[in-house]
C-alpha cells in the first residue's frame, strides 16, 4: 500500500502548529501498518536545505509562473517530495501569509495530482491524503482531470482556516469552468480551497470524533456545517497521537528529574524547578496549575484570566507559558506583577520549558472554546499532570472526567467542564482543589492518566484501515 501525504508543514522541517506534528509522525506509524507513505511539501528554504543534494523526480517548465522541479529524498526518516519552485516558496518570512498564497498552494495541490497519477516512475500511490486548506485543491484536480486516479482523503485539522480566494482566479488556478459550482470549489461567491477538498475527496477525516460531530452543526461548522452534514457518511474523526519518544518522562532531557508511573514522587523535583524558573514560591504542597498555550480566544485564555482570582483564593499557583494576542500577554504579565510568587508567566515559545511544566505542574489547564484535537492534554496525561479541560472537540474524547462514578470506578484521568465559561471553569478548579486534598486519590488519577494510550499506533491503524477501504473500491473511479 502506497500513500502520498500532501501538507504545507511537516515536523521537523517546517512547523507552525500541531498539523506539522501529525504529518511528521504519521509516516513512521503507518510503516508499522504496512503503508509506505511519501510526503509532498513545498520547497521552503529549510526543506531544501535539509534535502541537500536530492534527486530530481519531476520537472515543470511553468509551474504557476516559473520553472520548477520535484526533488525526492529521505530526511529525518521521512520519504520526501519537495517542490523546488523559487518563485513560489523561496520567501524571507514564514510559510503563509503572502498575497499569492492562492497560487502557491494551488501549485501544491496540482503537483500532488500529477504525482497521484503516477508521473513519478515507480511511485503510483493508492491514496492521496491532503491536509488542511493548503492541500485542499489536490482532490479537486484529481476529480476534474478524469481518468484513473488514486483514492482521496481530506483531513481538516482546524476548520477556522479555510483558504478563500477570489473567483476570477479560477482559470489561473487551472480549474475548469465547471468546477465553479455548488458541488465543486465555489464557496459563498469565492473559491474555497478547504471547501473543495471537503466536497470532492472520497473521504473526509478530522482529528477527533467529537470535533467531527461539532463541525456538522451550524454553530460549529464555520460556514461548512451544511456540506459536512451532506458528507456525513464519508466522514470520520480519528484522534491524533503524540510522539511518545519525544514526550517520555523516563528519558526527557529537559526535566530536573525523570520519572515514570512507578516513580511519580520524583515529579516533586520538576515542580520545584518550575516554581524556581517562573518565580513562584517553592511550595511542594500548593496546587500548581500549568498552562502551555497560544494566547488566543480559541484557547479560552480570557476565561483563564477571569478565573485566576478564584484559583489564587483557593491557594493555588499558576505557571503560564504562552505567546499570542498582545492584550492577553499584557493581562497575564500584569497578573504576574501583582501576584508575585503566586502567578509565574513566561511569554514566548519555549520547548524546554513546555516539557518541564508538563513534568512539574499538578494540573494542566486547557479551557479551549473549540479544540479539534489538542496535543497539550495528551502530553499532560503522559506526564502525570491532570488535564483540566473544556468538554469540546478532542478534549472531550481524551480526558475522563473525575465525576463520582469515574472516581469510584477508578478510571478518571482529569477534569472536564462545560460550557466554556468563567463559572464552569471556576467550578472545575474548585473540584481539582478538593481532590488535591486527597493525595491517594490524586495519585490514582495520575497513574490512570499515565496509562492512557496517547501514541500513534492506534490512530495509524485507523488511517491504514481507511486507506485499505479506498484501495479496495477503485470501481468508484
Ligand atoms: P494548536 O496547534 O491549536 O496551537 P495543539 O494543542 O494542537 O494546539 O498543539 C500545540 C502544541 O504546541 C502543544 O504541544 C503545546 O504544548 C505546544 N505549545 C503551545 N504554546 C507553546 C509555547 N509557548 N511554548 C512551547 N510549546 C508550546
Amino acid at each position: 500500500m502506497k500513500a502520498l501525504s500532501v501538507a504545507p508543514e511537516i515536523y521537523p522541517l517546517i512547523k507552525t502548529g500541531g498539523l506539522a506534528d501529525v504529518t511528521g509522525a504519521l509516516p513512521a506509524a503507518l510503516a508499522a501498518e504496512g503503508v509506505a507513505m511519501h510526503s509532498l511539501v513545498p520547497g521552503y528554504v529549510p526543506v531544501l536545505e535539509a534535502l541537500g543534494s536530492a534527486q530530481e523526480a519531476l520537472r515543470f517548465d511553468d509551474l504557476f509562473g516559473g520553472p520548477a522541479r520535484v526533488l525526492s529524498g529521505r530526511v529525518a526518516g521521512l520519504d520526501l517530495f519537495a517542490i523546488d519552485a523559487p518563485h513560489l516558496f523561496m520567501r524571507a518570512g514564514g510559510p503563509y501569509g503572502y498575497a499569492d498564497d492562492a497560487t502557491r498552494f494551488a501549485a501544491l495541490g496540482w503537483v500532488a495530482a500529477q504525482i497521484g497519477r503516477g508521473t513519478i516512475a515507480g511511485f503510483m500511490p493508492d491514496v492521496v491524503h491532503a491536509h488542511d486548506w493548503q492541500a485542499g485543491l489536490a482532490p479537486a484536480y484529481l476529480h476534474y482531470d478524469g481518468g484513473r486516479r488514486p483514492g482521496t482523503v481530506m483531513t481538516v485539522h482546524n476548520l477556522a482556516f479555510q483558504g478563500q480566494v477570489p473567483p476570477h482566479l479560477l482559470g489561473a488556478l487551472r480549474l475548469p469552468p465547471a468546477a465553479y459550482a455548488l458541488e465543486g470549489v465555489e464557496y459563498y461567491g469565492s473559491i474555497g480551497f478547504l471547501k473543495a477538498g471537503l466536497a470532492l475527496a472520497e473521504r473526509v477525516t478530522t482529528v477527533s470524533p467529537t470535533y467531527a460531530d461539532e463541525i456538522r452543526t451550524d454553530a460549529g461548522g464555520m460556514g461548512l456545517g451544511g456540506l459536512l452534514r451532506v458528507r456525513g457518511a464519508a466522514m470520520v474523526g480519528i484522534l491524533n497521537g503524540i510522539d511518545t519518544a519525544v514526550w517520555d518522562p523516563a528519558t526527557d532531557a529537559h526535566l530536573a528529574a525523570v520519572f515514570d508511573a512507578e516513580r511519580i514522587a520524583a515529579r516533586a523535583a520538576n515542580k520545584a524547578a518550575v516554581q524556581a524558573r517562573l518565580g513562584l514560591a517553592p511550595e511542594p504542597d500548593t496546587l500548581l496549575v500549568g498552562v502551555i498555550s497560544r494566547l488566543a480566544w480559541q484557547k479560552g485564555m480570557d476565561l483563564l484570566a477571569e478565573a485566576l482570582p478564584a484559583l489564587l483564593a483557593a491557594g493555588g499557583q499558576l505557571a503560564l507559558l504562552g505567546t499570542g494576542e498582545p492584550a492577553l500577554q499584557s493581562s497575564f504579565a500584569a497578573a504576574a506583577a501583582s501576584h508575585p510568587g503566586r502567578v509565574g508567566v513566561l511569554l514566548g515559545y519555549d520547548e524546554a520549558s513546555a516539557h518541564l511544566i508538563q513534568a512539574g505542574a499538578d494540573v494542566i489547564a486547557v479551557p479551549s472554546r473549540f479544540e479539534p484535537c489538542g496535543l497539550t492534554q495528551l502530553c499532560a496525561l503522559r506526564y502525570g499532570a491532570l488535564p483540566l479541560v473544556a468538554r469540546v472537540g478532542g478534549l472531550a474524547d481524551t480526558v475522563i472526567d473525575a465525576n463520582e462514578m469515574a472516581l469510584s470506578a477508578g478510571v478518571a484521568t482529569g477534569f472536564q467542564f462545560a460550557p466554556p465559561t468563567r463559572d464552569a471553569l471556576e467550578a472545575a478548579i474548585a473540584r481539582a482543589v478538593r481532590l488535591w486534598r486527597r493525595p491517594d486519590m490524586w495519585r490514582r488519577l495520575q497513574r490512570n492518566a499515565m496509562a492512557s494510550d496517547v501514541g500513534w499506533a492506534r490512530p495509524a491503524r485507523r488511517y491504514a484501515a481507511l486507506y485499505r477501504e479506498l484501495a479496495a473500491q477503485p470501481t468508484a473511479r
